[in-house]
């Protein structure tokens, strides 16, 4: 018999499970699981009768350290084994304020962005909440550290697992588990624009970042092809909604790839299509993926690129390049771990 993903579990979901246990003791439970244990041994409050029935019912979700990797920079990058052996990655960050962790969100992605690594390796599974939650946990316990920040960038397309997603969001804000606020959170989307819609009911303070990286249908056609489902303007249209209802600034990413989409009348028909809106773009130079053909713009391109946004009244930076000698962007390692060519240098 498959043993049950407890840690996915809310305390409420709990409860119901575990019925003929006082409530505090589900309080417990419940909160090891959160403060990342690997088996039900750890707990060690709890009796050695009520752990083995435990342990015979219920699985706790792991993400075993497989290859750690640690920048000049600080930036440290994870690749995870999951209980089944899949494996992900995840990227820890120190910022002033604290430490940031990217995780992934499924096993590989369907989205095929053509300058992303995760897309090449194709799909394999989604993620469950606990292995979202693992990712964080483990890095923790890991460095010794607490995480105040965590960005849903990592190998996936997020909206496209949005039940586990929005679940996990429930578990790791929750005051008895992580605690993790949702302005602490970001979710980082290629443009699920029918799921836009339904996060937007939800109302969550978290930030939302939109990966948009073209100002028009010809060339989003031509690197996104969720761009043919749903095109830019209904995307834009999306955003606008959302920013309506949650009262949130949206962030826009776009990766500059030299001769694709750098040219200074893409920056104006961007800085036109944002026009109105409070959105914040987020350049970044494009990681060289091999078998792309793609190289990211030299400097005084993005210079250019951005003084253009500005005049345009668009509010934009480039994002410091954290961790390029350990191949941090997503989907890099696991990829190169397989014997894919994930990365070039
Ligand atoms: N599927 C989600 C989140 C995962 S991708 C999304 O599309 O947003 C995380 C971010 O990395 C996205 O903005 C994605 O477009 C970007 N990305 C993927 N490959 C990249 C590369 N080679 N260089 C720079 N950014 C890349």
């Amino acid at each position: 018999m498959e043993k049950i993903d407890i840690k996915s579990m809310t305390p409420e979901e709990l409860r119901a499970e575990l019925p003929d246990l006082p409530k505090f003791r589900v309080k417990q439970i419940f909160s090891w699981l959160h403060r990342g244990v690997v088996s039900f041994d750890e707990m060690t409050d709890i009796s050695k009768e009520l752990r083995a029935m435990l342990a015979a019912r219920y699985e706790i979700a792991c993400a075993q350290i497989i290859l750690k990797r640690v920048s000049k920079d600080g930036t440290i990058k994870y690749l995870f084994q999951m209980n089944d052996g899949e494996l992900i990655e995840s990227v820890l960050m120190k910022y002033a304020h604290g430490y940031s962790i990217c995780i992934s969100t499924q096993v590989g992605c369907k989205m095929n962005c053509s300058f992303c690594a995760t897309g090449k390796s194709g799909f394999s599974r989604d993620l469950l909440p606990s292995e979202m939650l693992s990712q964080v946990q483990e890095a923790q316990r890991d460095e010794n550290i607490r995480i105040s920040n965590i960005v849903l960038m990592g190998m996936g397309e997020p909206l496209d697992n949005y039940d586990n997603v929005l679940k996990f969001l429930e578990l790791v804000s929750h005051s008895d588990g992580m605690n993790i606020g949702m302005r602490h959170i970001s979710l980082s989307t290629c443009g699920l624009v029918d799921r836009i819609y339904d996060l937007a009911e939800k109302k969550l303070q978290l930030t939302l970042s939109i990966s948009l990286h073209a100002p028009n249908d010809e060339i989003r056609n031509r690197t996104m092809p969720v761009n043919r489902r749903w095109n830019v303007e209904q995307l834009l249209t999306a955003c606008r909604h959302y920013s309506r209802e949650t009262g949130r600034r949206i962030s826009f990413e776009y990766a500059m790839i030299s001769g694709i989409n750098d040219n200074d009348q893409c920056a104006r028909e961007l800085a036109l299509r944002l026009h109105g809106m409070t959105a914040h773009v987020n350049l970044i130079p494009i990681n060289d993926v091999t078998d792309t053909g793609y190289k990211k713009s030299d400097i005084a391109r993005q210079k250019r690129f951005i003084s253009i946004l500005e005049r345009g009244g668009c509010t934009a930076t480039v994002r410091r390049t954290l961790g390029s000698d350990i191949e941090a962007s997503c989907g890099q390692l696991s990829r190169k771990h397989k014997g894919g060519n994930g990365y070039e240098g």
